[in-house]
């Protein structure tokens, strides 16, 4: 891998993990010529009511989406903790093993964008890595950013990059914004219709429908 190219990082819950993630990944990886992209799966804090299933079928199930693409990587630093497990904590230990000159993009849908002031540290994201935004159906950035909290909006005013390139040119503190095949698919919406017995093909690979029905996960939502 060129270390030059920037590193997108894209966390979840992946429970399940769906087309909706896997073509977001693909689109990241193409559009800002991305050298890798690493899934990170998110650790289940003991008082959470979600994710629903365990961190290791998680895991498994991101490991079955993602094997043979030779630019995806599975990253578990996040997924077997049962702390509070913060994306800035993250993220600084990627820093600190690659880095401060490798490029690193928190790859983010439109949605999660849109909370991002509410997570633990955030605007320290920025002197970490780039963010990357997708848009996700239903959640445009456009006229929600017009009603997004005010200093996300500054954030945004201030760090919004007109191209690819940036990402390439700077380690860290840009936001781009991308459009992407719009596939209206969630992790909330197969579980449930798992849980109704209904058949939840060709919304997440054939490989990780098989691994909940051996595992009988999502039997209940
Ligand atoms: P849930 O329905 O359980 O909330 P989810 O389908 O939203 O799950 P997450 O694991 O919470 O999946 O999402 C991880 C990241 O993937 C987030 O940044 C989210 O915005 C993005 N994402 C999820 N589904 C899509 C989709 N269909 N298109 C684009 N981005 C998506």
């Amino acid at each position: 891998m060129d270390k030059s190219q920037p590193i997108g990082i894209f966390g979840g819950t992946f429970d399940p993990v769906h087309f909706g993630h896997l073509r977001l990944a693909q689109e990241a990886l193409e559009q800002c010529r991305l050298g890798s992209v690493r899934f990170m799966p998110a650790g289940t804090p003991p008082h959470r009511a979600v994710p629903l299933a365990e961190a290791q079928h998680r895991l498994n199930m991101v490991r079955l989406a993602t094997a043979g693409h030779s630019a995806f990587v599975v990253d578990e630093r996040e997924v077997h903790r049962t702390d509070k497990c913060y994306t800035v904590d993250s993220l600084q230990s990627l820093r600190d093993e690659l880095g401060e000159l490798q490029p690193l993009c928190l790859l983010l849908g439109s949605d999660a964008f849109l909370q991002l002031h509410a997570w633990h540290q955030w605007q320290r994201l920025f002197a970490l890595a780039h963010v990357v935004v997708m848009q996700r159906p239903g959640r445009p950035l456009g006229n929600a950013m017009q009603q997004a909290d005010t200093v996300l909006q500054a954030e945004y005013g201030t760090r919004l990059a007109p191209a690819c390139s940036v990402l390439h040119e700077a380690s860290c503190g840009h936001i781009l914004v991308l459009d992407m095949p719009q596939l209206d698919i969630s992790a909330t919406d197969i579980r449930k219709r798992v849980s109704q017995q209904k058949s939840a093909r060709y919304l997440l690979p054939d490989v990780v429908a098989q691994y909940i029905e051996t595992n009988k996960l999502y039997k209940t939502c």
